[in-house]
């Protein structure tokens, strides 16, 4: 699937099954990060980590394959990737 059909995609990270590998963070420094808790959190477009339970950053057009990437191979299951209009996860585990 292209994005450019799934439209404006945002993801976040359920920290209750996060393992703290940094595997996400390995590939999109700029979207993930792991805190000093240990645990990955998806970081605002100025660089903010955002610790809100639930809490969705936008995904970066060019870092697509990346956040996709790490949402297949997170070994968690726990970084969902889902379209902004309806909600819809696209990709991560609760994606068809
Ligand atoms: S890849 Fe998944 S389990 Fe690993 S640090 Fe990122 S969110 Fe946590």
């Amino acid at each position: 699937m292209r994005n450019e059909e799934l439209g404006d995609l945002e993801v976040w990270i359920d920290q209750d099954l996060c393992t703290g590998d940094g595997i996400c963070a390995q590939y999109a420094p700029e979207v993930f990060e792991l805190d000093i808790d240990g645990l990955a959190y998806v970081k605002s477009a100025d660089d903010e980590l955002l610790q809100d339970k639930g809490a969705t950053t936008p995904v970066p057009l060019q870092l697509l394959t990346e956040v996709v990437d790490s949402a297949q191979e997170c070994p968690g299951d726990c970084i969902h990737v889902r379209r902004a209009a309806d909600k819809v996860e696209v990709y991560g585990p609760d994606a068809d």
